[in-house]
């Protein structure tokens, strides 16, 4: 009944919460199951400020080029569903969120100028986005594949030479680096192109982090070598006097 249900209700949430409702002489004995569960509701039925801020995390997460590129519009949804849920979303929102991702993730720059391109009614729609990016997808997936046929080595997926560009001098010329051949102005040789990878070789090396790779900085093509290596004579003296030395 009403009544048991009220009961119930009343001891389950805590005083402070309907007291307001609370008659001085009847109590709770004129109130309705329907009238407290509304003032609960909108009291206290908005989500708190952290789960918002949660849910724009998840919504946010940084998508990775090797991840299913529906793994972000599913990200996108539930979270823009949960915003819908306590009205603080749109579908421009999902279209930004995902933009943002898309841009980090460096491997759909032509397919967002091309979105770019797009009217607005077209660029506030998340399925629109989800048409574009999907096949842009799927190209650029195509594209990995074909090359990975030429590796020698299993191809990790590394979507951008910029990652393996490093800016190497203080006129800030950039330097590109290969695990097998180390740093050199070539744009077209980094660990992930290189074409005489040597054995142990790390296509995912760059100048930031070599995995061990070679430490050597390659001149340009032509240029001569003057430099000599000093010879380690000052080391070997140091050693030759310690007074117990074996020599
Ligand atoms: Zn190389």
């Amino acid at each position: 009944t009403q009544n048991a249900l009220k009961k119930q209700l009343l001891e389950a949430v805590p005083d402070t919460f309907t007291k307001i409702l609370k008659h001085e002489m009847y109590g709770y004995a004129q109130v309705t199951v329907l009238a407290i569960l509304t003032h609960l509701d909108t009291t206290y039925g908005t989500v708190h400020a952290d789960d918002l801020e949660d849910n724009w995390d998840r919504m946010h997460a940084a998508w990775s080029p090797t991840q299913p590129i529906e793994d972000l519009y599913n990200q996108i949804k539930d979270a823009q569903k949960f915003a819908r849920d306590h009205d603080a979303s749109t579908d421009k929102m999902a279209v930004r969120a995902a933009i943002k991702n898309l841009t980090k993730s460096g491997v759909f720059m032509d397919a967002i100028k091309d979105w770019r391109k797009k009217t607005i009614v077209e660029q506030e729609s998340f399925e629109t986005l989800q048409t574009h990016f999907t096949s842009a997808d799927k190209e650029r997936r195509r594209i990995l594949t074909t090359k990975e046929v030429g590796y020698a080595n299993k191809a990790v997926e590394t979507p951008i030479t910029k990652s393996y560009m490093t800016k190497g001098s203080p006129d800030g010329v950039p330097m590109y680096y290969c695990w097998s051949h180390g740093l050199g102005p070539n744009s077209k040789h980094t660990s992930n192109t290189c074409t005489k990878k040597l054995p142990g070789h790390k296509n995912e090396a760059t100048s930031d982090q070599m995995f061990g790779g070679c430490c050597v900085i390659r001149r340009r093509a032509g240029e001569k070598p003057v430099y000599r290596k000093p010879q380690r004579q000052s080391r070997e003296n140091e050693e030759n006097q310690q007074p117990n030395g074996q020599t």
